[in-house]
């Protein structure tokens, strides 16, 4: 398609690494907690929290700029069976929605802010594996994106699910036979 190769370089760039941010989210999420459990000494205790801290913002933002987008690289890498890999992740597209819902996300929030205040050994390794449930939702995200055609939560186009109740359209009736 030509305007994927529409000579932007920086833009081209943004879309590719938009691709994989996911990952340098949940990678930078790793490193935050490594350096919660074991903290560096001296400056480093101070620079690479920063820095990890820059590089989950810097990917969050490239991850909704290629949300946005038709992305080249998720076009290609569509599997030749998504309904059956769709109808495996029915607990990520879950997620993903429970994720876009105050009534789960803001006590999820509460929770992981919460976590920052233990200080006993048992409650930083609580801490530590509450974390890490943001990577399950940071891949709960990304696969629900690549999938989104094939989500059934997504049918009613805004994502909410509890749609079975509606009933589908009469069957139209053929006039000609009335009369
Ligand atoms: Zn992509
Ligand atoms: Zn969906």
């Amino acid at each position: 398609m030509h305007y994927f190769a529409d000579g932007l370089g920086s833009a081209h760039l943004a879309d590719r690494l938009g691709h994989y941010a996911h990952l340098f989210i949940c990678t930078a999420i790793v490193g935050v907690v490594i350096v919660g459990l074991y903290p560096l000494p001296g400056a480093l205790a101070l620079t690479v929290p920063l820095l990890l801290l820059v590089t989950v913002l810097g990917s969050w933002l490239l991850m909704r700029q290629h949300d946005r987008r038709l992305c080249e690289q998720c076009a290609a890498t569509i599997p030749l069976n998504p309904g059956a890999q769709a109808e495996a992740y029915q607990r990520r597209f879950w997620v993903a929605h429970a994720a876009m819902e105050p009534r789960y996300l803001l006590p999820y929030l509460a929770v992981l802010i919460g976590s920052n205040f233990e200080t006993s050994q048992a409650g930083r390794i609580a801490w530590a594996l509450i974390q890490c449930t943001m990577i399950y939702l940071i891949v709960s995200h990304a696969t629900h994106r690549r999938l989104q055609p094939w989500c059934p939560r997504c049918q009613g186009g805004d994502g909410r699910d509890d749609r079975d109740d509606v009933a589908p359209p009469p069957p139209p009736v053929d006039r000609r036979l009335l009369v």
